[in-house]
């Protein structure tokens, strides 16, 4: 079997969507135990206060799961996005996973490419902007975690809050990766290969980059299905993967 690398993102896992938790999970169980490395491009937590989320209730089955894949041999790196950049030490430690540093320029299966969660790309999102670079500011965060646990939960309560009322009143495209920041990132890592998500629009971009041919690619989010791309030395494939509600749904169409 050719080796085979898997990328995921945008998961935004949290005790209120356990139907995409089950679909995680069994991902995990079956296809990624498969697979040669599983990659992780940001948001896999809805929200994340602190390595100390790793013990609470809600997360637990999440951890464990990927222990367990860590354990039986799979790889596993992660990448932080705009929701869970606090994962750290305690995360590596109960998952076995690896923090991946945003970007990351690896070698896949021969090509060089560029894998970043894709947040700092929406340069035209101003006031995002500010807010990360606020947010990412390593004496902000210490600031941040010396607080007890239910204030940071009240605090990231109301971060949700304002991030949903803000995004609704901006144009769509203000909230898509700006291209010459694209262009610039990989012309800086000398690469003809981007895979990230964030923006929930999962699709191949094919361009020109200093009169050679590039490509991107936009990881879907696990909202009402899974997104998975698979890369190995033939090239790359962006798939849905269904929720087994769905699935049945099907089956009985097809029956009738
Ligand atoms: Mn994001």
């Amino acid at each position: 079997m050719p080796a085979t690398t898997l990328f995921i993102s945008d998961l935004h896992l949290c005790g209120a969507r356990p139907a995409i938790t089950g679909l995680f999970l069994d991902f995990l169980r079956h296809r990624a135990r498969r697979a040669d490395a599983l990659y992780i491009l940001g948001d896999l937590f809805e929200y994340w206060i602190g390595d100390e989320a790793v013990g609470q209730p809600e997360f637990r089955p999440m951890v464990q799961g990927m222990r367990e894949l860590t354990a039986a041999g799979t790889p596993v790196y992660v990448m932080h996005g705009n929701r869970d950049f606090l994962m750290a030490d305690g995360f590596e430690k109960a998952t076995g996973c690896r923090l991946l540093a945003d970007p990351a320029r690896v070698d896949l299966h021969g090509t060089p490419t560029l894998l970043m969660h894709g947040d700092s790309l929406c340069t035209d999102d101003v006031e995002y902007m500010a807010f990360r670079a606020q947010v990412r500011n390593p004496a902000w965060q210490r600031e941040f975690l010396a607080r007890p646990v239910a204030e940071r939960d009240r605090i990231v309560r109301d971060f949700r809050e304002i991030s949903k009322t803000s995004t609704a009143s901006k144009k769509p495209e203000i909230m898509d990766v700006n291209q010459q920041a694209v262009e610039a990132m990989m012309r800086e890592h000398g690469v003809q290969r981007l895979i990230h998500g964030h923006t929930h629009r999962p699709q191949e971009h094919v361009f020109t980059l200093d009169g050679r041919p590039a490509r991107r690619m936009v990881l879907g989010d696990w909202y009402e299905q899974g997104s998975v791309l698979s890369v190995d030395a033939r090239g790359w494939v962006l798939e849905g993967l269904p929720l087994e509600k769905t699935a049945k749904t099907k089956k009985m169409k097809v029956k009738s």
